[in-house]
């Protein structure tokens, strides 16, 4: 049993890593990027809010995410865990986020944070070729998270167990970094 949260800028490689550890703890991988950028592909009363602010590297409004993790929480196969990747990305989220876990009867393992220089994100996120990773997107990306997300390993240091891991290397040592915290 499990329940972690990703921490880290765009192009830190959260996506990523959560996948293989979920996968190697049997527990879902739920990323709020990828749920929105389905409910944008289908066109969803969701996506058809969200897309806009995606398109420009905003944040989408807290509401809309805090919505759909609590009732993705909510589902059967989060009782077994669950990894968060791209979520919470503010201070109201990971609030909003406690009483969550806590209305649920659960509580939160442990916060990672991977831990990036800027140079290596730009390069790895303009060799991605995703929609919204054209230079100025992801450099508006950049600033949001550095405004709005980094507050949050303060956060969390003060709150949980936060450790931060060195992502700056190949994708298989980070990988063993990780077994070894989670
Ligand atoms: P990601 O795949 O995590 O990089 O997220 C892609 C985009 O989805 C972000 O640039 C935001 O526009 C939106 N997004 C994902 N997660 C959140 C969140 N927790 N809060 C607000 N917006 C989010």
């Amino acid at each position: 049993m499990a329940r972690l949260i990703f921490l880290g800028p765009p192009g830190a490689g959260k996506g990523t890593q959560a996948m293989v550890l979920a996968s190697l703890k049997q527990i879902p991988h739920i990323s709020t990027g990828e749920i929105l950028r389905a409910a944008v592909a289908g066109q969803t009363t969701l996506g058809v809010k969200a897309k806009g602010y995606m398109d420009r590297g905003e944040l989408v409004p807290d509401q809309l995410v805090i919505d759909l993790i609590r009732e993705r929480l909510g589902e059967s196969d989060a009782e077994a865990g669950w990894i968060l990747d791209g979520y919470p990305r503010n201070v109201a989220q990971a609030d909003s986020l406690a009483e969550l876990v806590t209305e649920l009867g659960q509580t939160l393992d442990r916060v990672v944070n991977l831990d990036v220089p800027d140079e290596t994100l730009v390069e790895r996120l303009l060799s991605r070729g995703r929609k919204d990773d054209s230079e100025k997107v992801i450099r508006r990306r950049l600033e949001v998270y550095r405004e709005q997300t980094a507050p949050l390993i303060k956060y969390y240091e003060a709150h949980q167990n936060l450790t931060t891991v060195d992502g700056d290397r190949p994708l298989e040592e980070v990988t063993t970094a990780l077994k070894e915290i989670v």
